[in-house]
């Protein structure tokens, strides 16, 4: 518990007080709210996710990778808007069993990450939780006016690209809870890693911001966030999932599976990759691709929803990704 005589405004104070860095929109914490000047020129960009303990991370997972994960999956939300990371508001809802100890783990995993990708706290609210950790971070960021990539805007002879690489999430999971067997000890370690740590494609910012046509997070499964993008953009898409990016990890999970059609299917459905789809027009993309990390993986075509193939065979309809809870 709480040192003992720490009441929940000092608890504010002490946990979360440090991480405004002084920000003079945080009013230090000590006012009903916090208060943005609006900048001329520009848009402010806001998301919002939420975390529950057993549904989006483990009960045992240590509280400052949970932070860091928190964090950044709402990073990978403005990646893909191409906006900057500015700022973040945070709500808790603590059960009885994180002490002291774990919220101070906590606000430390916080403050690592925020340093590194440049996040400083402006305010949020704090509850007790008869339930399991309960948590939702809603950042802000913010791009030139105008400039937001959305989901809408790609259209038929656009190229699909996706970052880093894809099924990383769902295998993880799978790793993190000891489900993953005959597989080398370091994929499992390294999958599991991934799992509870991804990487925001913050990298990406600029280059989503100049290219792209429309954009999504892949977070529900690849499958389904481009199915999002094409359902706002009016158009259809054709993938190969041949080309699909695989970690060493998954490249071994894959050499083992009975059915590779129906393990790339998984790979492609699964969710928590925090991986980037968009829609490039750019007659350029093979040498914007090698600089970026980005592969091509399909084509943007009239019509409805999204097609994917295995070695020119059609797979099933694909299925609608991972949803939570
Ligand atoms: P209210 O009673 O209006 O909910 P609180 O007393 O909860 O206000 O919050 C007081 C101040 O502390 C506010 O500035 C609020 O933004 C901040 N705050 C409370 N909880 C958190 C938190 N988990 N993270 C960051 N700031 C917080
Ligand atoms: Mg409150």
């Amino acid at each position: 518990m709480k040192p003992r005589g720490v009441d929940e405004f000092e608890a504010i104070g002490r946990l979360f007080a440090p991480l405004t860095d002084g920000a003079p929109e945080a009013l230090g914490l000590q006012d009903d709210a916090a208060v943005i000047a609006a900048r001329p020129g520009f848009d402010l960009v806001i998301s919002k996710d939420v975390m529950v303990e057993g549904v989006h991370f483990l009960a045992g997972d240590r509280l400052d990778l949970v932070a860091r994960k928190l964090l950044r999956a709402n990073l990978s939300d403005l990646a893909a808007k191409a906006a900057d990371p500015w700022a973040y508001f945070l709500a808790v809802a603590w059960p009885a069993r994180c002490g002291w100890a774990e919220r101070e783990l906590f606000t430390q995993g916080l403050r690592q990450d925020q340093d590194a990708y440049g996040l400083t706290l402006l305010g949020g609210d704090t509850s007790s939780t008869p339930g399991p950790l309960t948590l939702s971070v809603t950042i802000l960021g913010w791009t030139p006016e105008g400039r937001m990539v959305r989901r809408a805007g790609a259209a038929p002879g656009d190229r699909v690209l996706v970052s880093g690489s894809i099924g990383d999430g769902w295998l993880g999971l799978a790793a993190a809870r000891d489900h993953l067997v005959g597989l080398a000890p370091a994929h499992v370690a390294w999958l599991a890693d991934r799992y509870r740590l991804p990487q925001p494609r913050t990298n990406l910012i600029a280059f989503l911001r100049d290219q792209a046509t429309a954009a999504a997070d892949v977070s529900d499964g690849l499958l389904a966030d481009a199915g999002h993008v094409a359902r706002s953009s009016g158009i259809g898409m054709r993938l190969a999932l041949d080309r699909l990016p695989l970690s060493g990890a998954a490249t071994a999970w894959m050499g083992a599976q009975p059915d590779p059609a129906a393990a790339i299917a998984s790979l492609a459905s699964g969710g928590d990759d925090y991986e980037v789809v968009c829609c490039v027009r750019s007659p350029a993309v093979r040498t914007l691709v090698e600089t970026c990390g980005l592969t091509d993986i399909g084509e943007v075509v009239e019509g409805d929803g999204v097609l994917a193939s295995w070695r020119g065979r059609m797979l099933d309809p694909p299925t609608a990704g991972w949803r939570h809870g």
